[in-house]
């Protein structure tokens, strides 16, 4: 039966987070493993308040088929925010709107990607871009990062020897890694882009989460003709829209747009609408400093709970912003036998298979820390601790 299906869809590998996911249903469950933003921090009030204006004044308007690019004061909004928090002068025709950032990601896919085509992708990387892109069929090509940024020696040759049509970064406390490449490295890594074809994706849902340190510039910045950027409002308002958005240049704009619409037309209006509204009525830096503030806390729990229960033997990478905690237990260390013991102390992280390509095995998992209070963290981290303790005694 399997074999009515395209290959398309029979390679791409299944979401082993869903299935984890699954058992983090159960409420007697701490979970570290699950990836989403914090619904507490959900601005539900001011989101009702926007969704009556918007039906009262434009009820028909926004529920009526309209432009593919999106919703123009949205765009708007977009482009001035480019503006006043990184100084990037991002024209409004050079914004498409789309249904998260997730099908900014198939859009791209769709429009560069021939079967075959060389495609940098991070290692470890982001799970749904991994998924995204091998519908397309691509030649995935890893190249590590570390909290030093992209490895440039393995970029370079990667690129010397495959000539990989498009490289997928995501800069900014990177999913699953929470890592942020500094300045100095995205230069070099724009330096070598920069003598090739290549275009850069950079995807920067998490950007804005940042909790300390500084803000690192762009690829947009480095290299304004090779970059396209992919922004959301899912991790700084809320998900459920699924609102995000593509950067673009306008030969690139017009072959997204025509993949837009083979795929739905357009964006809901009635969302965008709702977003913009909100955006307007209310200081989304206010909100968002809120949301770092919680991240932020709950992160430097965590951190101060590795310290505490996990055995030293264990590394973790210490983010600047975002939602995730990185560790690493280890050399030959297997995380994905350990998550099944901790599933039996009813604690649940993801390991780290999934997030790479070709490897099994391997030694890190990724902790969320967005949706767990203080109490929550030390108590399921104390669990967690024991756990790999007991568990680097019976294997190491
Ligand atoms: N890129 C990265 C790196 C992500 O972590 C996510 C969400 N987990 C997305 C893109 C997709 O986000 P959305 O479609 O909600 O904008």
């Amino acid at each position: 039966m399997d074999n009515i299906f395209a290959d398309r869809i029979n390679d791409v590998p299944r979401s082993f987070i869903r299935e984890i996911l699954k058992v983090a249903q159960d409420p007697a469950v701490t979970s570290f493993a699950g990836g989403l933003p914090n619904k507490d921090l959900f601005p539900v009030d001011a989101l009702n308040i926007a969704t009556a204006k918007v039906f009262d004044r434009d009820g028909k308007a926004v529920l009526q088929y309209s432009q593919s690019e999106g919703y123009l004061p949205l765009r708007e909004f977009i482009a001035q925010r480019y503006k006043d928090s990184q100084g990037l002068n991002i024209n409004v025709e050079d914004i498409l709107i789309t249904s998260g950032s997730q099908q900014g990601l198939d859009l791209l896919g769709k429009i560069y990607i021939n079967g075959g085509d060389g495609l940098v992708i991070e290692s470890p990387g982001y799970l749904g871009a991994i998924q995204a892109f091998s519908i397309y069929q691509p030649k995935f090509l890893p190249v590590s990062v570390s909290e030093e940024g992209m490895d440039t020696a393995q970029l370079k040759s990667t690129i010397d020897n495959h000539s990989p049509k498009l490289v997928y970064i995501v800069p900014n406390f990177q999913n699953p890694s929470g890592i942020s490449y500094p300045n100095a490295n995205r230069e070099k890594v724009a330096k070598i882009i920069a003598d090739t074809n290549a275009i850069i994706i950079e995807d920067n849902p998490y950007g804005d989460l940042r909790f300390s340190g500084e803000h690192q510039q762009s690829f947009m910045h480095y290299l304004p003709e090779q970059t396209i950027l992919l922004g959301s409002f899912s991790k700084t308002v809320v998900p459920g829209f699924r609102l995000g958005w593509v950067v673009a240049p306008p030969v690139v704009m017009e072959k997204l747009i025509t993949a837009k619409q083979a795929t739905d037309l357009h964006t809901t209006y009635f969302t965008q609408s709702i977003m913009h509204q909100y955006l307007v009525d209310n200081d989304i830096n206010e909100h968002i400093n809120l949301i770092c503030d919680v991240y932020g806390k709950q992160c430097h729990a965590m951190s101060d709970a590795v310290n505490q229960y996990f055995p030293s033997e264990v590394k973790v990478v210490q983010p600047e912003g975002g939602m995730f905690l990185w560790a690493s237990l280890p050399e030959g260390v297997d995380s994905s036998a350990l998550c099944k013991e901790a599933i039996k102390e009813k604690v649940l992280f993801v390991p780290g298979d999934p997030f790479y390509i070709n490897t099994t095995s391997t030694h890190t998992m990724r902790l969320s820390f967005s949706c767990v209070n203080k109490i929550v963290i030390n108590e399921g981290m104390k669990r967690l601790g024991n756990v790999i303790k007991k568990h680097l005694a019976q294997h190491v």
